[in-house]
């Protein structure tokens, strides 16, 4: 039996990158599973591809209406949300002085408030339903700064800390919120935040303690043990895969 039997899934993001790799393994642990993006073509063909097991809703996270709908339509062709992953997530290279404001608020509305919307989304369903796990994809940097990432760098501190209140207002209704913070993963969010240039990450990734860049299925088991009864007594907690980047500090020789 799968560590996912019985479990209806909402992950958003789910096209491509760890949001597919996430539902890809919540599938194979017997999970049911409602897609949700923006992309369309990606997310549909995903679907199709997993069957009975899946289905795909575009969501653009944040659009409370959107909301409204998913949850509707995972609830009517698989039963209550017991597990939801915000994981859609965009990136915005620029420094301080030159970030526009339309940028800052683009990149807080999908990730930050897009994040707030989906937790309150299934705060109903879930307390019906008896519990359920709540996992919000941060990064490292919801951990540590980065220079020209002001407003991913705001957004993923602000996850980590919207983490901790609903996993204290929720404990009482068997919901668990827990946070997780990638740090470098071979996915295309990166290059095309730099305008679809290829960027090597195989260099950057040789700077961390493992010497190389995670994938997206190491992300995802992280995910399926959190959206698991594995993890029955963890909440509120922050959850590190990063190669061990954030094992040091800027001032290692
Ligand atoms: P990705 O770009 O491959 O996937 C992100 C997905 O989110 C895409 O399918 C995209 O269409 C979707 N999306 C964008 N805006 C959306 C919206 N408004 N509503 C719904 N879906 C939307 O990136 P990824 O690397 O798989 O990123 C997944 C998550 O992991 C993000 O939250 C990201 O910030 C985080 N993360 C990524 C890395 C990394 O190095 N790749 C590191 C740390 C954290």
């Amino acid at each position: 039996m799968g560590r996912l039997e019985g479990k209806v899934a909402v992950v958003t993001g789910a096209a491509r990158g760890q949001g597919e790799a996430a539902v890809r393994a919540f599938v194979a642990e017997g999970a049911k599973v409602l897609i949700a993006d923006v992309n369309d073509t990606d997310g549909k063909k995903l679907a199709d591809e997993l069957g009975d097991a899946a289905i795909y809703q575009h969501l653009d996270v944040g659009e409370e209406a959107d909301w409204a709908t998913a949850i509707e339509r995972v609830t009517g062709e698989f039963g209550l949300p017991t597990v939801l992953v915000n994981n859609a997530g965009i990136l915005h290279f620029a420094e301080l002085a030159s970030t526009k404001l339309a940028d800052y608020e683009r990149v807080v509305k999908v990730n930050q408030i897009g994040a707030f919307l989906g937790m309150r989304s299934v705060v109903g369903p879930m307390t019906e339903a008896g519990g359920g796990s709540i996992i919000n994809v941060s990064s490292v940097e919801g951990l540590a700064g980065m220079p020209f990432l002001i407003a991913y760098t705001a957004s993923k501190f602000a996850i980590r800390g919207m983490t901790k209140v609903a996993a204290l207002e929720l404990g009482a209704k068997n919901i668990r919120v827990n946070s997780v913070h990638p740090g470098m993963i071979d996915t295309k969010m990166i290059s095309d935040a730099a305008g679809g240039i290829e960027i090597d990450l195989a260099r950057v990734g040789k700077k961390v303690a493992l010497g190389r860049v995670g994938k997206p299925e190491e992300i995802a088991r992280l995910v399926v043990f959190l959206a698991s009864e594995d993890s029955s007594y963890c909440t509120g907690s922050e959850f590190v895969a990063d190669g061990g980047a954030t094992a040091t500090h800027a001032l290692k020789i």
